[in-house]
């Protein structure tokens, strides 16, 4: 059969509340142009992101039951451990609430003024905790990465060349070299296995830790297994375990490819530095038995973790994104090519070219995607990245807006009714107007940003 089904029947429902255009546009007006701000019963189609949004499956519910709340040493750890090793055999498995505070606690260790940390791009959690240690993030991705409208298997790859390079150049300033596949930032692009074993390679050369930013580890396997030469008769865990196998540690977010609501954790092979991990875990989230997490949390990422390794599951993730595209492209909404694993990406620089990126663009067509159609997606552009370090205001590489799709939440018609909202918006398009930031905090802006438009 042709038609890719969604490999799953839904046995429980949440409704969706129904709101007209009018109303929209006053509760645009009154989250002050920030789709963070929006309250989620007032919108039709959430694809502000995919992480901790998942469908957990009835056997995740089952595995909530099951999760014991000792405070030490409870057996949700150690099935969690478990899981987690099975697929990333890393020495020391360190639970966090979310991926953010894996990354604060690695960061807090291994960063601060004067340190260096080069990755292909990296995301805008992973870049705010290193800057608050005032040490700096380096993005190196090749540069197809950077091009939006490029086709290249792999846009997520690191350039070999360019980290030689800055190994060479900075090598007593860099702590470990990280990579993140996908790469969410760069468009949900995946990083090729022979990039991997690129990028260890070199850290090892120049002694450096090398950490995998591993959030979407299984839509980066998918690609390998249908991109890589030699790649495409191998299951997706042993291409998993070939992945992991070239780090020294990883950060993770379960609320991307674990299929839970919340979860995370820091992985290390390194004793004495998982020995420092923990004591900080003490102070900040919790024992290292459960971080920060409750155990029946534990459970549902163990569970997941099995899940998500399926490739009728992955087949049908990645189908979900490429059909949204082939219609988007017909509509001759430009997008960043090829389809992303967990989004599609729309070119907002390309589509509004009469919004200049500081007015931003991405911001402008999120807004008007809500406007029209409810439909709340998110700018990945000049708003989330333009504050340099100095204060200054500069264009991001890129001005996009992320259609981020929930794991197993929405159908093919909650698809085809997006597709419509840009269909209506592509014929008004010239008459939307770009934003300007009214109040905002120096970092992470636009979680709180308050804007107007212009
Ligand atoms: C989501 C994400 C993070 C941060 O994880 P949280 O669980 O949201 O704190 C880090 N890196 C990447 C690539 C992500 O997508």
């Amino acid at each position: 059969m042709k038609t890719i089904i969604e490999p799953f029947r839904i046995k429980t429902v949440e409704p969706i509340r129904m709101t007209t255009r009018d109303e929209r546009k006053r509760l645009l007006h009154e989250a002050h142009y920030n789709l963070f701000a929006l309250h989620s019963d007032d919108v039709l189609i959430d694809l502000l992101t995919d992480s901790g949004t998942s469908a957990m499956s009835a056997e995740q519910w089952a595995a909530i039951m099951r999760g014991d709340e000792s405070y030490a040493g409870s057996p949700s750890f150690a099935r969690f451990e478990a899981a987690v090793k099975n697929l990333m055999p890393f020495a020391h498995v360190i639970p966090t609430h979310q991926g953010r505070a894996a990354e604060a606690i690695l960061f807090h260790l291994i960063g601060g003024p004067g340190r260096k940390i080069p990755s292909n791009t990296h995301f805008d959690t992973t870049r705010g905790n290193i800057e608050a240690t005032g040490a700096e993030a380096v993005d190196l991705v090749i540069a197809e990465g950077r091009d939006p409208s490029a086709e290249h298997p792999f846009k997520g790859n690191m350039d070999l060349a360019a980290l030689e390079t800055f190994l060479r150049e900075n090598a007593d300033a860099v702590p470990c070299v990280m990579l993140t596949i996908t790469n969410n930032a760069g468009g949900g692009q995946p990083a090729s296995l022979e990039n991997i074993r690129g990028v260890a390679a070199l850290a090892r050369a120049f002694g450096k830790p090398f950490i995998i930013d591993g959030c979407r580890f299984a839509e980066n396997a998918w690609f390998v297994k249908q991109r890589e030469p030699g790649q495409r008769a191998r299951k997706i865990v042993d291409i998993v375990r070939d992945m992991f196998a070239e780090a020294d540690g990883m950060t993770m977010s379960a609320k991307k490819d674990a299929f839970a609501n919340i979860g995370g954790w820091l992985a290390l092979n390194d004793d004495a530095l998982a020995r420092e991990a923990r004591t900080r875990l003490i102070q900040t989230e919790g024992f290292p038995t459960y971080g920060g997490l409750a155990g029946r949390d534990l459970d549902a990422i163990a569970q997941g973790l099995k899940e998500i390794v399926d490739e009728d599951y992955l087949a049908y993730r990645v189908r979900t994104n490429e059909y949204i595209a082939e219609r988007l492209d017909a509509l001759g909404a430009p997008r960043v090519r090829p389809v992303g694993g967990h989004a599609v990406f729309v070119d907002a620089r390309a589509f509004l070219p009469h919004i200049p990126p500081l007015a931003y663009p991405g911001q402008a067509l999120a807004c008007a995607l809500y406007e029209y159609g409810g439909v709340r997606s998110c700018e990945i552009g000049t708003l989330m990245f333009g504050r340099q370090p100095d204060g200054s205001e500069k264009p991001a590489a890129m001005d996009l807006v992320r259609l981020a799709m929930p794991r197993r939440v929405y159908t093919q018609s909650h698809a085809d009714y997006v597709v419509e909202t840009f269909a209506e918006i592509a014929s008004v398009k010239n008459r939307l107007r770009g934003l300007r930031i009214v109040e905002a905090p120096p970092a992470l802006r636009h979680f709180t940003a308050k804007l107007a438009p212009l």
